[in-house]
């Protein structure tokens, strides 16, 4: 059978829908989820004499996204017409950049935990903008095609990765890291069901060791990494079976059916399109100057790989911890804060991301919005880890309260029964009574059944009502007993 292995190349062509208020060359508003065609002025549907205006925040998300993935800022793009005819495509033609677009260059750094490569960098060709069609809907029901066009004319970024992706699982980290950033950056809400994000994915196979990419297979906007996923494997297999058969992979674009996780053909090369593209004489370029970009620059501060890899090396977090909490900016940020006064940090982001988040998250609070202070947790911590309150009885009673009323956590304690009381002169006379009541228990342990520290233990504790603190109430009754 085979003998060849095959390497797999992928590069991705992601969209990112833009969270601005307005579209991209008019005032129509950019929502998702609006009743159909309603957002649609005459710009929006396209008639004659109509003149597109740049939306400017548009502008600036392309450079902040730029930015952050260290793209050169191109200091004079164009818009270009990309021509098509299609029944969601009121113009007959979409406004893209196809010649100069705003970012050229750049990477994003991924990570693949768990893995023996952990950090690659997937360069970027380029990041383009442009505007989305509308949306054709085909319902199983309906005999008709009907056309929603609230979505033509919304803004968008294309990023064009270089072939750099080698699996399916670099495809996932991508578009995660990629969702991660623009919601880190507020471009974009990311919502890849909405189709806030999605991407066309490239795939080529080669014999391993073979230095010229294979011919690709485009499959065309896969918005569920479940689906992308399932295509990679489809595709891959696909192709490898045709190159051990003799024979060629054509260069086509291919549409993924989720039913039966298959993908087949739209077009070949051959048909391709052909859109004519040439510079759109209604739109002047798009000029940027170094005082815009530091402007932007500013915007930014910490990037999440960044804050990923501060939580690792500065605080001793475990990767899947520190995943979690620099999973969007304002739980990062929130953490930090706190952290800065812990006495324990990984500690701290168990307590986060077992109770804290969750008791959030139900809520809908954001976690800016965290009741306690970091004074207030650093204190409920150090209750914990002097032995003043039990573990167990710390997170399931002393912490609700405190979330629910606020105060200060020895305080609180102290009214609700919880502290531990390890002063060695009260648990030295409740170890010194316990004993004389049990002579032959004693006896029996000093003779080798130390099993029975248990019960000595529980009788200390019944005498101190619960309160006794267990290290200094064992530490005793050894010293007791041992002599
Ligand atoms: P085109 O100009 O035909 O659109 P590009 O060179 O711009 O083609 O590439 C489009 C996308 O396809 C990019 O993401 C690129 O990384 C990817 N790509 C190019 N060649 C290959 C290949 N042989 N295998 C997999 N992906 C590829
Ligand atoms: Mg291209």
């Amino acid at each position: 059978m085979a003998s060849t292995s095959y390497e797999t190349v992928i590069g991705l062509e992601a969209h990112v829908q833009l969270a601005t208020q307005s579209k991209a060359f008019c005032a129509d508003r950019n929502v998702f989820g609006a009743e159909p065609n309603r957002n649609i002025s005459a710009i929006s549907l396209g008639y004659p004499g109509t003149l597109p205006m740049l939306n400017e925040v548009q502008v600036r998300f392309a450079v902040k996204l730029g930015l952050a993935l260290g793209c050169r800022i191109n200091p004079r793009s164009t818009f270009d017409r990309k021509n098509y005819f299609y029944a969601d495509l009121p113009k007959g033609y979409q406004i893209t950049q196809d010649e100069n677009p705003i970012c050229l260059g750049g990477g994003l750094p991924l990570r693949l935990l768990g893995t023996a490569e952990e950090k690659r960098t997937v360069r970027l060709h380029h990041i383009h903008m442009e505007e989305d069609a509308g949306k054709s809907i085909h319902a199983a029901d309906d005999p008709f095609t009907r056309v929603d066009l609230n979505r033509a004319g919304t803004p968008l970024l294309e990023i064009v990765t270089e072939p750099d992706l080698r699996s399916a699982e670099e495809v996932d980290a991508f578009m995660n890291g990629m969702r991660r950033l623009v919601r880190w950056l507020g471009v974009s809400d990311g919502n890849m069901q909405e189709g806030s994000l999605r991407c066309d994915v490239n795939i080529s196979v080669r014999p391993s060791g073979q230095e010229a990419y294979g011919t690709r297979c485009e499959i065309k906007n896969m918005n569920s990494m479940k689906f992308a996923r399932q295509a990679v494997a489809y595709e891959v297999e696909r192709q490898i079976g045709l190159l051990e058969n003799g024979e060629m992979v054509q260069q086509q674009t291919r549409q993924y059916h989720p039913e039966d996780g298959t993908t087949s053909a739209l077009r070949d090369k051959e048909d391709a399109h052909d859109y004519r593209y040439f510079p759109d004489p209604d739109l002047p370029p798009v000029v940027i100057s170094e005082q815009f970009i530091e402007e932007v620059r500013a915007e930014i501060d910490v990037l999440p790989w960044e804050a990923f890899e501060e939580l690792v090396s500065h605080y001793g977090l475990e990767p899947a911890d520190a995943d979690l909490l620099s999973e969007d900016r304002e739980t990062y940020l929130s953490f930090v804060r706190c952290a800065a006064h812990s006495p324990s940090v990984p500690d701290l982001a168990k307590l986060w991301l077992n109770r804290l988040g969750p008791w959030l998250a139900e809520r809908g609070i954001p976690p800016t919005q965290l009741p306690l202070t970091p004074e207030q947790l650093a204190a409920f911590q150090n209750l914990i880890l002097e032995g003043n309150v039990a573990a167990a009885a710390a997170t399931s009673k002393l912490l609700p309260s405190l979330l629910a009323a606020p105060e200060d956590p020895l305080q609180r304690a102290t009214d609700l029964g919880l502290l531990q009381n390890t002063d060695t002169d009260f648990l030295g006379r409740l170890v010194d009574e316990v004993l004389a009541e049990f002579p032959d228990k004693a006896a029996a342990y000093r003779k080798g059944k130390t099993g029975l520290i248990g019960f000595f233990m529980g009788e200390v504790m019944k005498r101190s009502q619960g309160s006794a603190g267990p290290q200094e109430t064992k530490a005793l009754l050894e010293a007791r007993l041992g002599a």
